[in-house]
């Protein structure tokens, strides 16, 4: 906690839970209709950008970013665990952040202004992650991970994470010292105290809040515990295996040259679908998107109880950007209250009392207007927020109806038709197909330059390189470079920290135009799967203004409906990645959990896990190869246990409804100063010449992928296993097994046969190795092992009737 004093207690929060973020803020009047305010200004109430700020977050634990979430805050993708708690950033306005340190939260200071938006508009448009050992009678220290890397300019770097048996004792300390180099001194590289890694209230692990700078590779590490455990382990190396060959064959890339709205992407994509008609084809995703459009309004008014708005019936391209309405004085004494429309203009002449004065108030305007046929054909009229209007609203001459929208004429207002470039020779369904899917948060402006760069290398070297030739050949690659392209133009447009997609769902207490960038879906909480509405955490069901709102029901948008079409359309569809930023990022399921007792979606099983780390080596040290960037290993894992909570996001979805693997980039890892010492995130939308540089990093991390898509799709070979003991004493041996790759072993203790109904290894735990099986007698162990492929040891048929399966005797003393 920071000293400040504040206190982040249970009850201040319950008062909180009770009212979204966005109407504690600006919502006067809502709370008590008797106080009546100024109409509060909002995000960009004006239409101007301005006020809107990345600001960094210090919560003391998750459960300090689920209540975030809880409240709407605008949360970017990005934990990171400082001394003092865990570091998130908000997309906030300032009224915003002054609410939030007004309930106790400690927001700091702002890692990107307007003024970045402002400064990229301008650029685009001048370029259009061993082994365990514990001393008896203190507590287990298990290793779970010991790893020096190199990142940027041949830094080096350590990352140690260490489960203590005692760590639910908040008072544990664990200490690690390293050696540098083989022969040398343990505590000879450097000495470091770690940090408890605890979630909702459960506690994890112990590990470095970031991987510790170090000037030697290291061989050994002790790590020791104040409850008195200690362990030494082999320190081993992360990423960094370099290709066989690279560079031998003439391979071209770099195919953006600045940042890119959802129409120039789709120009783009039909363009290469024209010029490669043997290797690809264009597929019209089934839904369109409600389009970036939005009806046209007006408000008038100053105070809550005398402000009303109106909002047009058509779209404002569909006419409603020509309506106009006044609020005339009649300039007679006892004038009635009338509604008169002519053309598209709609003037409401107010009532006036016995000396002239204008009498209307906004709830009576409100009721004359809608009940007005002709009025009412053209547009409806609130109150603001919900508020009685039982103030005398004040007389306005003829104001323009306006939907706001600021993006060319070259960018249509129409519902928008998401395509999906299909890659391959061979695209009859017969090869396995990668699904490669960028842009679900609009403003995540560097990851449709992702899926594009990918595009265009694929199809631009298969004629010279025979490794991309491999892939295109042996593979069916669908590339969906946009998944909110309203949002996205929106964001590109209008309100650059738009993170959802454009359709308002919000009933008229919050429709007025000053909630207009606050409304939308966000598209990755909008599956079916661990969803908020099965009671998953991270998102919001209720709150329409919230940056996580999961909208009205599951797959409730097409664009989400769109994603789910492709995949159910394309059954062999087996691998996928959802490319968002920032904080360099490499994840897999699951990605929610439920908040009582932090109770996770299934793990994958061991194999499964096994697979995803070898996966991730080989993927990673291909986005390493581009620049240095080395994704830490504490950035690498399943979402749930190295971000946070995402009820129903897509990746989920791929994975426990349909078996897809599941994987998940956040580009944009931090940039580390040599001269300070210090890791800087890079934000949603960095300057270009760094989103150029991330846009070339994860596109070979997606070439990898799909390399490790045809390894998967070409693997005959079977896994070979074998038992090993790995502890005896009277009464009990225990042991486990070894395999030559990823593999899932099944086995039996009884003397049966073993089929896939049989036990399966699996994980000691949470980021740990396989676990140890222990028998109290002499017994006969059964077991086949089958790989991520569905290659079974030595031919075995689980569900026939041979005996081709290992046995071995286990015996004990
Ligand atoms: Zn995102």
């Amino acid at each position: 906690m920071r000293s400040t004093g504040r206190s982040h207690g249970p009850r201040r929060f319950l008062a909180l839970l009770a009212l979204p973020l966005a109407l504690a803020v600006s919502a006067p009047g809502f709370a008590n209709p008797t106080t009546d305010r100024t109409v509060a200004p909002d995000r960009a109430s004006t239409g101007n950008q301005d006020g809107v700020g990345l600001m960094r977050i210090v919560v003391a634990d998750r459960s300090g970013i689920d209540r975030l979430t809880d409240l709407g805050v605008d949360l970017a993708e990005y934990v990171k665990p400082v001394d003092d708690g865990i570091e998130v950033h908000a997309v906030l306005s300032s009224e915003e952040s002054q609410a939030l340190r007004d309930k106790g939260f400690d927001v700091r200071d702002a890692i990107s202004d307007q003024s970045d938006h402002a400064r990229n508009m301008a650029e685009r448009s001048a370029a259009i992650r061993a082994a365990t050992a514990a001393t008896a009678g203190a507590d287990t220290l298990t290793v779970l991970r010991a790893e020096w890397f190199t990142s940027l300019d041949n830094q080096l770097f350590l990352n140690i994470e260490v489960k203590s048996s005692a760590g639910t004792d908040a008072t544990t300390v664990l200490t690690a010292s390293w050696d540098s180099g083989p022969g040398t001194q343990v505590g000879s590289g450097g000495t470091a105290t770690m940090s408890r890694f605890t979630d909702a209230g459960q506690y994890l692990y112990h590990r470095f809040s970031n991987p510790v700078p170090i000037t030697a590779k290291p061989a050994r590490a002790t790590i020791t515990s104040s409850q008195g455990g200690s362990a030494t382990v082999d320190v081993t190396t992360w990423l960094g295996s370099p290709r066989k060959n690279p560079g031998k064959h003439p391979y071209v890339s770099d195919f953006v040259d600045h940042y890119l709205d959802p129409t120039e992407v789709t120009a783009r994509f039909t363009g290469l679908a024209a010029e490669f008609p043997t290797l690809t084809e264009l597929i019209d995703l089934p839904y369109k998107t409600n389009g970036y459009r939005r009806k046209a309004q007006a408000q008038f008014g100053t105070a809550a109880a005398s402000t009303l708005y109106v909002t047009s019936t058509a779209y404002g391209h569909q006419g409603g950007n020509d309506l106009t309405m006044a609020l005339v004085d009649p300039g007679a004494a006892n004038a009635p209250l009338t509604v008169s429309v002519a053309g598209k203009a709609v003037t409401v002449s107010l009532a006036t009392d016995g000396a002239g004065a204008t009498s209307s108030t906004a709830a009576q305007v409100v009721a004359a207007v809608n009940g007005n046929t002709d009025a009412a054909a053209l547009l409806t009229a609130s109150t603001y927020r919900g508020n009685a209007g039982a103030g005398v609203l004040a007389a306005a001459p003829a104001t323009s109806l306006t939907d706001n929208l600021k993006a060319p004429a070259s960018v249509s207002r129409e519902p928008f038709q998401m395509k999906v470039l299909r890659i391959g020779k061979h695209r009859d369904g017969s090869k396995v197909g990668v699904f490669l899917y960028c842009q679900e948060h609009a403003r995540e402006w560097v990851t449709p330059l992702v899926c594009v760069e990918s595009a265009e290398r694929l199809l631009r070297n298969y004629a010279k390189d025979p490794d991309t030739r491999k892939i295109v050949d042996g593979l069916d690659i669908f590339i969906l470079p946009v998944v909110n392209p309203d949002g996205a133009h929106y964001s590109m447009y209008d309100f650059n920290m738009q993170r959802r997609n454009m359709t308002n769902h919000c009933p008229a207490t919050n429709a007025d135009p000053g909630r207009r960038n606050s409304w939308g879906v966000d598209v990755n909480r909008n599956f079916s799967v661990g969803s908020v509405f099965d009671g998953y955490v991270g998102a919001s069901a209720t709150n329409c203004v919230s940056d996580t709102y999961a909208g009205p029901a599951e797959l409730s948008e097409p664009e989400a409906r769109n994603e789910v079409w492709l995949v159910d359309h394309f059954p062999n569809i087996k691998l996928s990645m959802n490319t968002h930023s920032y904080g360099g990022y490499f994840m897999w399921p699951p990605g929610a959990y439920k908040a009582e007792g932090r109770e996770v979606l299934p793990r994958v099983d061991q194999g499964t896990e096994a697979y995803f780390w070898t996966s991730s080596d080989y993927i990673l040290s291909r986005v390493q190869e581009y620049r240095g960037t080395a994704i830490w290993p504490g950035r690498t894992g399943p979402v749930t246990d190295v971000l946070y909570s995402a009820a129903g996001n897509s990746a989920d979805e791929h994975w426990y409804n349909r078996g897809i693997i599941g994987w998940d980039f956040e580009v944009g890892a931090d940039i580390y100063d040599p001269a300070t010492g210090r890791f800087s995130a890079v934000g949603f939308q960095p300057p270009f010449a760094e989103g150029h540089e991330e846009a070339m990093e994860f596109a070979n991390g997606n070439i990898a992928i799909l390399e490790v898509a045809r390894a998967y799709a070409t693997d005959k070979s079977q896994p070979r296993t074998s038992l090993e003991v790995v502890g005896r004493e009277p009464g009990a041996t225990a042991f486990t097994f070894r395999t030559s790759e990823p593999a899932n072993v099944y086995y039996t203790l009884d003397g049966s046969r073993p089929t896939y109904d049989s036990p399966k290894l699996a994980l000691a735990g949470m980021r740990e190795g396989v676990q140890n099986i222990t028998v109290t007698s002499d017994t006969t162990v059964n077991w086949f092992s089958i790989d991520i492929a569905g290659n079974v040891e030595g031919n075995y048929k689980p569900e026939g009737q041979g005996k081709n399966y290992h046995q071995q005797r286990v015996s004990v003393q």
